[in-house]
């Protein structure tokens, strides 16, 4: 989709810090970092919502989360727990419309601002 900012940060016209990435899936920091590794899991097909998944996009995408979650805690190891956060619609606080799954850490000691 042109017009899409999350897909023109898949296609590197937009730069962002790499999480993980494979050839379905796109995890990167979000640009507001909620807390200390806040990131974005995106399917790299481009979906408005929950409601645009069918099975196997929905299963690619969430198979590749316990993964991220372990590279986060590997590379935070100050972090003692994870939300993992899905809006979906502007009345449920979606702002950004491909479809993303926030990985938000959580600190007990530091870095926690929400
Ligand atoms: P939503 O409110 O849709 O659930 O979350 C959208 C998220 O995308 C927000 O947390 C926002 O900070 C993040 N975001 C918006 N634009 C950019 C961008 O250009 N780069 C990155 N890395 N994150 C972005
Ligand atoms: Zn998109």
């Amino acid at each position: 989709m042109t017009d899409c900012i999350f897909c023109k940060i898949i296609n590197r016209e937009i730069p962002s810090y790499t999480v993980y990435e494979d050839e379905d899936v796109y995890a990167f920091l979000d640009i507001t970092q909620t807390t200390k590794g806040h990131t974005l899991v995106i399917p790299k097909q481009h979906v408005a919502d929950i409601f645009e998944y069918d099975e196997k996009l929905a299963a690619t995408l969430f198979s590749k989360v316990p993964k991220i979650a372990r590279a986060l805690e590997k590379s935070f190891p100050d972090m003692e727990g994870l939300n993992l956060i899905n809006n979906n619609k502007e009345l449920a606080y979606q702002s950004v419309f491909h479809s993303h799954i926030h990985l938000i850490p959580r600190y007990s000691k530091e870095d926690d601002f929400s």
